[in-house]
């Protein structure tokens, strides 16, 4: 089949390049003139493991290209992707504008029938808006589907490829079988496809996000909680998470939920709640738990350094919002590195793969270092932001001896405690006695 997929982001490229690898023809668009350079040049933008040979090997076999021009991806398509980023508005909404200019360029290029998907998170109605768009710019015959993307990054290529479910919202029987054939190679072990209607499956991609967010503004609280009266988190998360009907995902304490979706489409679909006279105040305690959480690591080192910042040294490992992406969209290192520079503390920091985008947000205000032990020469504190498997399991020892004062801020629980104190460290973690 045909495909164009407008917008070539951590969500567009990922399904431009997974649709190809199933043997479609497909064309990414984006008006970001270097990222389309870049990709022609199979130079990969973002971070996402399996990503780089899937766009290679693709474009070398002429079924993935990739161009500047919208409406030249459009004409060459039957089924368009809308793939562009919907970041909040001012107010919390989600800002439309780019899903309807694409909209609009589609109308503009409507040369033969197509079947139109909204991929990216919108509000409920969207679809709707999208079609009123296009259908007075042209007298072609088309389809809008609503296609949520469930992927998660730093495990995109194989959500995509082998997904627990694809959902997709429909209003004709054409275009159920067009994306029946589209997707039948990523649900042959049985995975469902599940057909909607087009408001459902929006709202669907909201409340799983809505639903994860509040997993974990939960076990934040829980962690508080544990901390409090003497129990260990990690122990209760055990307990809870053995019961099949709570189940084992998304228990984990952390630093607060970041990243380009949770935030947003939960603030999002708080401005809808009450556009619509729905209060959704469960919700907005997930919110606030989180705005709260999100300055908990900050409060711990000042804690630790009994609230001197000055001439100390504070060495971050992790800057991505999680691991295995170099995302820092919303990343809970943004509040906490801000916060100690204002305090007068120095920073050094390592991360994998997000070292170029924390350079846009901190500049040279702190120092990046080419490894996590180059990160601890001198520290006062070692922070923990992001779960990395290479900190998992760190030389202990080789830490001791290059920190200047033993203390471990864990934001990730990744280590036993005891084990930490007999090696001579101060660990602070989230709920852990
Ligand atoms: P992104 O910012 O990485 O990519 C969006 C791309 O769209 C950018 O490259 C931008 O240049 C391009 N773009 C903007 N306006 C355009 C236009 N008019 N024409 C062509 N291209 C245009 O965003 P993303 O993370 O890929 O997210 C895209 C959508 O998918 C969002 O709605 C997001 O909520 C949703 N989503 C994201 C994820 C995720 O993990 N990132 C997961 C599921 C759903």
């Amino acid at each position: 089949m045909n495909v164009a997929v407008i917008g070539t982001g951590y969500v567009g490229l990922v399904v431009g390049a997974c649709l190809a690898e199933t043997g479609n023809s497909v064309i990414c668009a984006d008006v970001d003139e270097e990222k389309i350079k870049k990709l022609k040049a199979n130079r990969i933008p973002i971070h996402e493991p399996g990503l780089e040979p899937l766009v290679i090997e693709n474009q070398a076999a002429g079924r993935l290209a990739f161009t500047t021009d919208v409406g030249a991806a459009v004409e060459m398509s039957e089924i368009v992707f809308i793939a562009v980023g919907t970041p909040p508005d001012e107010d919390g909404s989600a800002d439309l504008q780019h899903v309807l200019d694409v909209a609009e360029t589609i109308g503009d290029h409507m040369n033969t029938p197509k079947v139109i998907v909204t991929k990216s998170t919108v509000p409920v109605g969207t679809a709707e808006k999208v079609r009123a768009t296009i259908a007075p710019r042209t007298g072609v015959e088309f389809h809008v589907c609503s296609n949520p993307e469930f992927l998660k990054e730093g495990a995109a290529v194989e959500d995509f490829m082998k997904p627990d479910r694809v959902v997709v919202g429909v209003d004709s029987q054409e275009a159920t079988d067009i994306l029946t054939e589209l997707y039948g190679p990523f649900v042959r072990t049985g995975n469902p496809l599940i057909f909607m209607d087009i408001p459902s499956a929006e709202v669907t991609k909201y409340a799983a996000n809505a639903m994860l967010a509040t997993r974990i503004s939960f076990m934040n609280q829980i962690a508080e909680f544990c901390e409090k009266v003497g129990a260990d988190v990690n122990l209760v998360r055990k307990g809870i998470g053995s019961d099949n009907r709570i189940g084992p995902a998304f228990l984990f304490p952390g630093p607060g939920y970041g990243g380009s979706c949770f935030p947003k489409d939960v603030r999002a679909l708080l401005k809808t709640g009450e556009e619509v006279g729905v209060p959704l105040d469960l919700l907005q305690s997930v919110e606030s738990v989180n705005d709260r959480q999100k300055l908990k690591l900050l409060e711990m080192v000042s804690n630790a350094l009994a609230g001197e910042f000055s001439q100390k040294l504070v060495a971050v490992w992790g800057l991505a919002f999680k691991a295995e992406t170099d995302d820092m969209r919303e990343s809970p290192a943004i509040p906490l590195i801000q916060g100690l520079l204002k305090a007068g503390a120095s920073v050094r920091a390592y991360d994998p793969a997000a070292t170029e985008n924390a350079k846009k947000i901190f500049g040279d205000r702190i120092e990046y270092c080419p490894s996590e032990y180059d990160a601890l020469k001198g520290a006062d504190v070692l922070v923990i932001v992001t779960e990395w498997r290479a900190f998992r399991n760190p030389d202990f020892g080789k830490m001791k001896e290059l920190m200047r004062q033993h203390v471990v801020v864990d934001g990730r629980n990744l280590y036993k405690p005891a084990k930490l104190i007999d090696l001579g460290f101060r660990y602070i973690a989230f709920g852990r006695p």
